[in-house]
């Protein structure tokens, strides 16, 4: 049972610790590793820390910041976007996700990964796979358009 001096003192605390961390500071982090054996290998850390006060940094400070931001944004776009191309020669099927060689039976250069926000190279090996993607494609136009529904 909550009473309201618990309630505001739980509400303090929120806003105590809020003000901690500071409200520009944003700390975004990965880590990825491998398990070799009984051991755990790092492979990459990753971490992004912006501590901007958007709000009252002088107009030409925060106009430099945010084309650093930019900046940073478009190169890693550009990296993932190359890093999602297939070897020449090869491509990998995005619904049955197998290797295939050759050229694909379908292409989409237009999708984007709702996650993401990034846009993804389609290929398709073959008709079964590609009936499959319109499938996907109209159950995710379907839950963009109607997203309280189930
Ligand atoms: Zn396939």
């Amino acid at each position: 049972m909550w009473t309201d001096e618990m309630r505001k003192k739980a509400l303090e605390t929120r806003l105590a610790k809020k003000k901690q961390r500071g409200e520009n500071h944003t700390v975004i982090s990965g880590r990825s590793a491998i398990q070799s054996g009984d051991k755990v290998i790092p492979v990459s850390d990753w971490e992004i820390s912006i501590r901007v006060d958007w709000e009252h940094l002088p107009m030409q400070q925060a106009q430099t910041a945010y084309a650093s931001l930019r900046k940073e944004f478009e190169k890693a776009g550009s990296i993932l976007n190359a890093r999602s191309m297939p070897t020449p020669g090869t491509y990998k099927c995005f619904m049955c996700k197998q290797t295939h060689v050759g050229q694909p039976r379908g292409t989409d250069y237009s999708y984007i990964n709702a996650d993401t926000g990034l846009m993804e190279p389609v290929l398709i090996c073959g008709e079964k796979c590609w009936l499959d993607y319109q499938r996907l494609r109209i159950k995710e136009r379907r839950e963009r358009e109607m997203p309280q529904s189930a």
